[in-house]
């Protein structure tokens, strides 16, 4: 078990390892609160954002990623600071007078500019023109192409977003809608999220789209909304219906649904694969085809609502413990649709997987790996080997206890080694290593009876 292993010393704390080119925020940031003025015609965005924190450690200065758009003002608790600079994608502020650690501050910074998709190892990642509209896909590190933050996984805050644009699109972002007012030819939407989300997990989604229900709040259900261009209903219609049906299974599975609404966008342009936000999915015109051809994807989705969403990895470098899980997710959900069973896919996928490079690590892939198909089919893999060395009932139930113990909350392999342990008194380290921590591909255990 190798998880919580120390950063290499040449990265500080507060710093992803695998992002190693930021500086530490210096902060705690526990809510943004965003007021966006956007054109969709122009792609002029306006924006002022109040980073509520708390000082991460003594200090006389701090940092917030932001890539690509120009700081006209900032304030620290409504005063003008030392002074601020930005560079390198980032906007670094000296304070006018220093601060104790966990000392409360608000930085509130007045920015504007074209938004556009911040390019590095990882390719085009965060705000998105689309042909008439936008997309945010900020995983992982694209979120500063929209909004000043702490763009680390583990750095989860609140978001409060007002988003005025032209009227005649659908806004749809994180949270709850408060209200949507039109002003003139325009219309002001406010959106609330009290649970704390990572920064690559907020969005922005704007689009000629109609919201319809797929599910209505009612009765205890998790209200379910598809928003998408009227020309795709007749076929997301017909490949989101078994979505509820997702949702009863993971909730019985899985625990309680971590957040109060999961709505569904579909992009009227094609994308090349979802992704997964705050509360929401979003898919590409080409994900419905009106034959349920990506049905799995929508498993996949879902499920990242309790695995990533809900229970973060701190770093990336766990992210097995995101793709892992809901990759196996779309393996439960094909056995309950009548399709293979779970362990039929995992020894076909272990076969496959067999005749591949084994060179990868998964509780470590290293930044160009964090993608890697094979780390989604292992991470996948190492669940079913948990549950074959445990038995369904015990594994069913350290599901739950995991996303029961950390939701909203900021997870580690170590972390889930102990919940093995806590819940199954299996002493799960030889497992792990073995299929977490090593790189040569292991025999899936024999079936427990
Ligand atoms: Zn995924």
């Amino acid at each position: 078990m190798t998880s919580g292993a120390p950063a290499p010393a040449s990265v500080p704390a507060g710093v992803d390892p695998y992002l190693p080119d930021r500086a530490p925020s210096g902060l705690d940031v526990d809510r943004y609160d965003l007021e966006l003025d956007y054109r969709v015609t122009t792609n002029r965005l306006d924006g002022v954002a109040r980073v509520h924190a708390r000082a991460a450690a003594d200090t006389d200065r701090v940092s917030l990623d932001l890539v690509g758009l120009r700081v006209s003002r900032v304030l620290v608790d409504g005063k003008r600071p030392g002074r601020y600079a930005q560079r390198q994608g980032r906007l670094d502020i000296t304070l006018a007078r220093p601060v104790r650690a966990g000392e409360r501050l608000t930085v509130e910074v007045h920015y504007a500019g074209a938004p556009g998709p911040r390019r590095g190892p990882w390719g085009e990642v965060g705000w998105e023109e689309l042909t008439d509209g936008v997309l945010v896909a900020g995983q992982p590190d694209g979120a500063p192409s929209w909004f000043p933050c702490d763009d680390r996984p583990g750095a989860k805050a609140a978001f409060h977003l007002v988003l005025t644009c032209e009227a005649g699109y659908e806004v749809v972002t994180n949270g709850v809608l408060v209200s949507a007012r039109p002003r003139a030819s325009r219309v002001r939407w406010e959106f609330d999220q009290p649970e704390p989300t990572a920064p690559y997990l907020a969005t922005v989604q704007i689009g000629r789209y109609e919201r319809t229900p797929l599910v209505a709040a009612t009765g205890g259900t998790v209200p379910q909304d598809v928003v998408a261009p009227p020309r795709l209903r007749a076929a997301w219609a017909h490949d989101l219906a078994r979505q509820p049906q997702m949702m009863t299974l993971f909730v019985d599975r899985f625990g309680p649904y971590p957040f109060p609404r999961y709505d569904v966008v579909v992009t009227d342009d094609p994308l090349e694969i979802p992704l997964e936000a705050h509360g929401l999915s979003v898919f590409g015109a080409n994900h419905v085809d009106g034959r349920r051809g990506s049905e799995r994807l929508v498993a996949h989705e879902l499920a990242h609502q309790w695995f990533g969403n809900s229970l973060t990895a701190a770093t990336w470098q766990d992210i097995w413990l995101h793709e892992g899980f809901a990759c196996y997710a779309e393996w439960l959900w094909e056995e309950e649709a009548g399709g293979r069973t779970a362990d039929a896919q995992a020894r076909a996928v272990r076969t496959r997987l067999r005749g591949l490079p084994q060179d990868l690590v998964i509780g470590d892939p290293g930044r160009d790996a964090m993608f890697d198909d094979r780390l989604y089919k292992r991470g996948a893999l190492t669940v079913h080997a948990l549950r074959l060395e445990v038995g369904d009932d015990a594994f069913f139930d350290l599901l739950r206890a995991w996303t029961a113990r950390h939701r909203h909350g900021s997870v580690s392999t170590g972390a889930f080694a102990r919940c093995v342990a806590d819940v199954t008194g299996l002493s799960p380290e030889p497992l792990l290593d073995a299929w977490v921590d090593s790189a040569p591909l292991p025999d899936l255990p024999a079936r427990r009876r």
